[in-house]
């Protein structure tokens, strides 16, 4: 049968997958015994289920499948950092990292296919925008590395934490990155503790009061700027939603979800928003809520118009945060080699919106008018 006809399971949050089995005319803990070896097993060939009983076992191949989605490619970076590049469909892929760390492994997952945001330091916004990415395009990527990376056992596992800080902005495909998340989370799918499931976000206001509202996760906010005026010029959507109402809305978000943490991204880019005064702006933001800063020195990529913050100025900048007393990160960049950094991950993208080729003729215009400037 051809496959738009069956249900692709990785579709299905817990009760999605009972209701599917009921669907069926089978009890509920069959439901869960196949999320067992999806999840558990990594398994996504019904014959080798062999406790489903063999009349199940034959119907659930015409009914169903479990497609995670294809890698197009597999790097490995020199410090263990792994990417793959994962095919959606004809015209699509995304990118999804693995970064191993002493005491743990992080996968980094994209929520969309492109962004539609458009911050200005981001590669993937230079992309533009196709479409955004089914929960089973979601879940399937931390299948896909789950099953590559031999995460077989709750005891071993290679994959401890998952941020969605891939592709995309996860709140603008709310009920796909729910769903998924909630796989990550339940005890018969990833069954990751809360904590180390985080939701990055460039700050879509409504969107974060109704994740309190439906989730239990970590929240990142994309803030990179302790200003109106300097966040508009580098996160558009500042215009829509301002800082204060930002902070507002993660205010309202810590009260109610007291074990999880907050994290304020800024990324440091060289003369933009990286100044000693700057910092001391950003500590008096700090005051209103409880939350940890993550400092990422800007990765660059072609025809960026941004510099990384030189290395005394970026420890100047966090000791500022730290003596009034703001637990400050530095995120070290990994998987450079690769181009597996932060705002690095570009997938292939169909752009709907036509903002690769302005990019494009920009970066071609800049490249002139320098040769030009040499010439003369
Ligand atoms: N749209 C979401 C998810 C993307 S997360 C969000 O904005 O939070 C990716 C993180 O990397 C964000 O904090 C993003 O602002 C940051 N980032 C983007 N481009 C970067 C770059 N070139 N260098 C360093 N960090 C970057």
């Amino acid at each position: 049968m051809a496959d738009a006809a069956r249900a692709n399971l990785l579709d299905f949050d817990r009760d999605g997958m009972r209701d599917f089995f009921a669907g069926l005319g089978e009890k509920p803990w069959r439901a869960d015994q196949v999320m067992k070896w999806i999840y558990h097993r990594l398994e996504n060939n019904f014959e080798a289920m062999t406790d489903l009983g063999k009349s199940l076992r034959e119907k659930l191949p015409e009914v169903a499948l479990v497609a995670p989605p294809r890698a197009l490619l597999d790097k490995a970076s020199s410090d263990g950092t792994r990417k793959w590049l994962l095919g959606m469909d004809a015209g699509n892929a995304v990118e999804t990292v693995y970064i191993p760390e002493p005491t743990r492994g992080t996968l980094c997952v994209s929520s969309q296919i492109g962004c539609g945001l458009n911050c200005t330091f981001c590669s993937t916004g230079t992309q533009g925008f196709n479409r955004n990415l089914a929960a089973s395009e979601i879940i399937g990527q931390v299948w896909h590395a789950a099953k590559q990376l031999g995460n077989v056992t709750h005891q071993q596992r290679r994959i401890t934490n998952v941020v969605m800080m891939g592709m995309g902005e996860p709140l603008l495909n709310f009920d796909n990155v729910v769903k998924a998340m909630s796989l990550m989370r339940d005890d018969l799918g990833f069954g990751l503790a809360s904590k180390r499931v985080t939701l990055s976000t460039a700050g879509v206001v409504p969107m974060i009061d109704k994740l309190g509202e439906v989730a239990d996760v970590s929240l990142a906010v994309s803030l990179h700027a302790p200003n109106d005026e300097l966040r508009t010029q580098l996160v558009p959507l500042n215009k829509r939603w301002g800082i204060a109402e930002l902070l507002d809305a993660c205010a309202r978000y810590a009260a109610r979800k007291p074990r999880a943490t907050i994290t304020f991204e800024y990324t440091l880019m060289k003369g933009v928003n990286d100044t000693p005064a700057l910092a001391k702006q950003l500590v008096k933001l700090m005051r209103r809520l409880p939350g940890k800063v993550n400092l990422i020195p800007f990765n660059p990529f072609p025809g960026t118009q941004y510099e990384r913050s030189d290395e005394t100025v970026i420890r100047d900048f966090q000791t500022v945060l730290l003596n009034a007393g703001v637990q400050t990160m530095v995120r070290r960049t990994r998987g450079g080699d690769i181009d597996a950094a932060c705002g690095q991950l570009k997938g292939k993208v169909a752009d709907r919106t036509r903002r690769h080729a302005d990019f494009q003729r920009r970066v071609e215009a800049a490249r002139a008018s320098e040769v030009q400037a040499d010439a003369a």
